[in-house]
Formats: C-alpha cells, sequence, structure tokens
C-alpha cells in the first residue's frame, strides 16, 4: 500500500469514527501530540480523535514546488524533507512543534510574511474531515467558500487532514544583518522601505526605545563563518553585539526555537552552568512541555498576571502601539514582524486583516506583577489593538464579551459557514473555543 492509499485508508477510519460519535451526540476534539496553545482547557466530556499518526510528507514536487503533507505534520520534519530538494516551505513559523494544519487553523507569521503573507496564503489545497465524516477537498476554485473560511476557525468547522503546502528555493545559507534604530519612527518606515526590497526575510527585535534592531536575511551560496545558536550562544543575545551574522538556512528557520525566543529564561537555562548541562532540552517542544505540568501543578499565586500574546497593527498606527505596550504593558524584548496579506482583493472570512495593508505583528510573552483583577492588561491591550484597527491572534488568551468578539470577527459568515459545515454543533462555535475555553 503506497502513501497515498495508507492516508486514504486511515482517513476512511477516522471518518466513521468522527460520524459514530457525532451520532451518539459527544462533542468532538483532538488528541494531538503537540500543541502551542496557550489557553489550558480540559477537554472534559469530548470524544478524542486520535490524529497524531498524520503527520507525514505524501509527496513533493520539485518541479511545481508543492509539498503534499498530512494536516499534524511538524514544520520541522517538513523542513527536514524539503531541504533534501533544496526547497523551503514559503512561510515557517519559527516553533518547530506547530504543525501546518494548527499553523492555518491559527493565523501562523514568521519572516517571509511580508513577501508571501500569512500561512494560510501559501497553501493551495486541503483536505477537511468535517464532523459528519465527509472529506472535502478544497481550494480557491473547489468548494471556495470552505476554503476561504477555515483559515482561523480554531477547529471549529473541520480539521484539516491534508494540504498541498508552496515552497520556495532555498539556498545553503542566510547572510543576517541586524540595523540598529533608536527612534520608532525611523524604524517603521525603514520596514516599509525594506518590505518593498529583494531581500528574502525581515523581522526585528525591540529591547527597548532606544534600541529597536531590524533584522534582513539574505540566502546565500557561501558564507565566511556560519555561527551555531542550537547550544552556549543565544540567538536574540547576538543581535546585540552582531551587525552580521551568516546561518545555515536550516538555523535560520529554527533560531527562535532554541530559546523559545527569549522565554527559556523562566527556566533559567540561559545561565550558562545550567545551559551547558541541558543541550537536549533547549527547544519549544521542552519548555512547552514544563509549561503544561507546572499548569496542572502549581496554583496560580495571584500578584502576577501572564500576558502571551501576538498582535496585529496597522503599519502606519504601529509607533502608537509600541508607545502603549511600553508605557502601559512594559514587556520586553518584543519580536515584530511586517506581513502583508498576498491577495489584495479576495479576504478571508475568519480574518479581520484588511487585504493589501501592511501591518506589524508584535509578539510579547511575559509574566507581569499585577495587583489588578485578573486580565486586566490583557484587556487593555484588547481595547487598544480594537482602537488602532487591528486584531489579536487566538491562540492565547482573550478577554473580549461577546459583543466585541463579533464586533472583530463576521458572525454573519461565521453562522453560514458553521450552518453548512457543522449544522448540529459538534464543534464549539469560535467564541465559545476561544474566549470561553470550552
Ligand atoms: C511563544 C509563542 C510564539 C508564537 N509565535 C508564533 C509565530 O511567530 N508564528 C506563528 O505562526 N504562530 C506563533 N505562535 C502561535 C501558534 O502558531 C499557534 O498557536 C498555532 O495555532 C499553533 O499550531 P499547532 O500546530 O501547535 O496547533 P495547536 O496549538 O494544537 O492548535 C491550535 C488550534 O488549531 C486547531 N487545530 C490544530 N490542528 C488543526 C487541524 N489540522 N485542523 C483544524 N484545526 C486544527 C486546534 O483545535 C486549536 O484550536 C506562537 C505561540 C507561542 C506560544
Amino acid at each position: 500500500m503506497d502513501l497515498q492509499q495508507d492516508h486514504q485508508r486511515r482517513i476512511a477510519t477516522l471518518a466513521s469514527e468522527i460520524d459514530q460519535a457525532r451520532t451518539l451526540g459527544k462533542r468532538i476534539g483532538l488528541r494531538k501530540s503537540t500543541s502551542n496553545l496557550f489557553r489550558h482547557r480540559a477537554p472534559a466530556g469530548k470524544h478524542l480523535i486520535d490524529v497524531r499518526s498524520f503527520n507525514r510528507v505524501l509527496a513533493i514536487d520539485a518541479e511545481r514546488m508543492t509539498a503534499h503533507v498530512e494536516g499534524m505534520i511538524t514544520y520541522q520534519a517538513l523542513v527536514d524533507q524539503t531541504l533534501k530538494y533544496g526547497l523551503l516551505p514559503a512561510v515557517v513559523p519559527q516553533l518547530k512543534t506547530i504543525t501546518v494544519g494548527g499553523a492555518v487553523s491559527g493565523l501562523g507569521i514568521e519572516s517571509s510574511s511580508f513577501r508571501f503573507g500569512l500561512v494560510h496564503e501559501t497553501i493551495e489545497t486541503m483536505e477537511i474531515l468535517l464532523c459528519d465524516g465527509r472529506l472535502l477537498t478544497c481550494s480557491c476554485r473547489e468548494h471556495p467558500d470552505l476554503f476561504y473560511g477555515f483559515p482561523n476557525s480554531y477547529g471549529t468547522l473541520g480539521y484539516a487532514l491534508g494540504l498541498t503546502v508552496r515552497l520556495i528555493p532555498a539556498k545553503p545559507y542566510v547572510r543576517l544583518t541586524h540595523t540598529r534604530f533608536t527612534d520608532p519612527e525611523s524604524y517603521f518606515a525603514r520596514i516599509v522601505e525594506r518590505a518593498n526590497s529583494a531581500v528574502d526575510y525581515l523581522d526585528g527585535t525591540i529591547f527597548s526605545r532606544r534600541e529597536m534592531y531590524l533584522t534582513e536575511g539574505e540566502f546565500v551560496d557561501d558564507a565566511p563563518a556560519v555561527s551555531d545558536y542550537t547550544y552556549m550562544d543565544i540567538y536574540y543575545k547576538s543581535i546585540q553585539r552582531k551587525p552580521e551574522d551568516w546561518l545555515t538556512a536550516k538555523d535560520y528557520i529554527w533560531r527562535w526555537d532554541t530559546d523559545w525566543f527569549w522565554c527559556s529564561k523562566h527556566f533559567h537555562v540561559q545561565k550558562p552552568a545550567i545551559r551547558r548541562l541541558f543541550k537536549w532540552a533547549l527547544n519549544s517542544r521542552t519548555y512547552q512541555r514544563i509549561m503544561r505540568l507546572s499548569y496542572s501543578v502549581l496554583p496560580d499565586s495571584g500578584g502576577t498576571e501572564s500576558v502571551i500574546q501576538d498582535v496585529d497593527i496597522p503599519i502606519g498606527r504601529a509607533s502608537e502601539f509600541f508607545d502603549f505596550l511600553l508605557s502601559e504593558i512594559a514587556i520586553s524584548p518584543l519580536w515584530m514582524c511586517p506581513f502583508k496579506t498576498r491577495d489584495s482583493v479576495r479576504t478571508w472570512d475568519l480574518s479581520p486583516l484588511q487585504p493589501g495593508q501592511m501591518y506589524v505583528n508584535f509578539g510579547f510573552w511575559d509574566v507581569i506583577p499585577s495587583t489588578h483583577e485578573k486580565g486586566y492588561f490583557n484587556r487593555k491591550i484588547e481595547r487598544k489593538t480594537m482602537e488602532l484597527g487591528g486584531a489579536k491572534g487566538l491562540y492565547s488568551s482573550a478577554w473580549y464579551d461577546e459583543t466585541e468578539f463579533w464586533s472583530i470577527y463576521d458572525q454573519a459568515r461565521y453562522t453560514q459557514l458553521k450552518q453548512t459545515y457543522d449544522p448540529h454543533g459538534v464543534f464549539p462555535d469560535l467564541y465559545s473555543k476561544c474566549v470561553r475555553r470550552h
């Protein structure tokens, strides 16, 4: 039995299981090997369908530069395969355990997004398993309503078990330049300028108002010297020291995973004496596991608030949001990633982003001291984001009331999609899942 046949066989098994659970009136959830969600909820009373085996590359077409993959394949596994052909997925979210299906369902982004848009804009087709066991292949021509309605649905319309991902040519190395700025205006102006240049990758790291770095990445065939940030050296600290650097293409893609950006500080592995002993543990998968364990054993001691968010702001209002973040939330470093939706006309139903508009994604993840009620600072961020015409990722905590939420997301369109693809409400709706944590 070849890979495709085996893929179809396993889908058929899953389809009958999901349909059976539905007829028994059970609510359904996913049993996955990994997750990068940051809102914790018990799968109470849910029938979890086991999708852990849907983690394979089914085919790579080097000529057409596409890869047909299963929905739960991690980008780590996919990149290992595509690099054998000198190719990379057009957009690779930078945590190794993020899966292709999860990045589409949760709006993935990375430093090539200024050129290729968000992850879902690099997908040609999707095979979606619906709650009644039907498998629909959708694309911009086939079932386009599901194709354009699925991104940002967080598994509330169905599950992507197969996807066709666009690939780009890759060279062996990436040359990086880190340029320092001391004022936000010239920083964001330079981003607009460089986003229209020929660089391959563009993101930024902000340590303070006077220490803002823009990092440009360019594919090259040769490198005078190659750095290694997979062990003792720490990537984000190199940005302040090295105006120029070289990494292998693979190490460039995973430059943030070794220290979960800078969040590894919470596990004390940035201290050399400890770091030396834990080479095997320096990755986001380990940190996620420890964090989930801590959630289950350590009670919330109060006195702090967890602020873990990715927020998209129109470039024209980025300085305002930056000022707000530094003065009202005071988290640093910040990750900055410019992007523009690829298609300047067609909108994606559950994405509140304006087509053709350039945005800046601000990523900030920390625990801050608080004497306020739970969610106080996260609420402030939500209100400011709405005021500036932005939107935030829904992979972490959300505090919107229902009216606010549906003033951001197209409720009428979502209701239509639900009525068509999940008429019995086997899956929770988007508000219940992303805010009420059902
Ligand atoms: C520190 C940090 C930094 C991050 N930075 C980035 C970033 O820079 N770029 C980025 O893209 N993302 C980033 N994320 C967010 C992350 O990408 C999203 O949470 C993403 O949705 C996770 O994908 P996953 O594969 O781990 O899916 P999960 O976390 O397991 O699932 C995410 C949601 O999608 C649903 N889902 C998962 N797989 C499928 C499927 N095949 N079909 C249908 N629904 C599915 C799940 O039900 C769930 O609701 C970051 C998260 C953290 C914590």
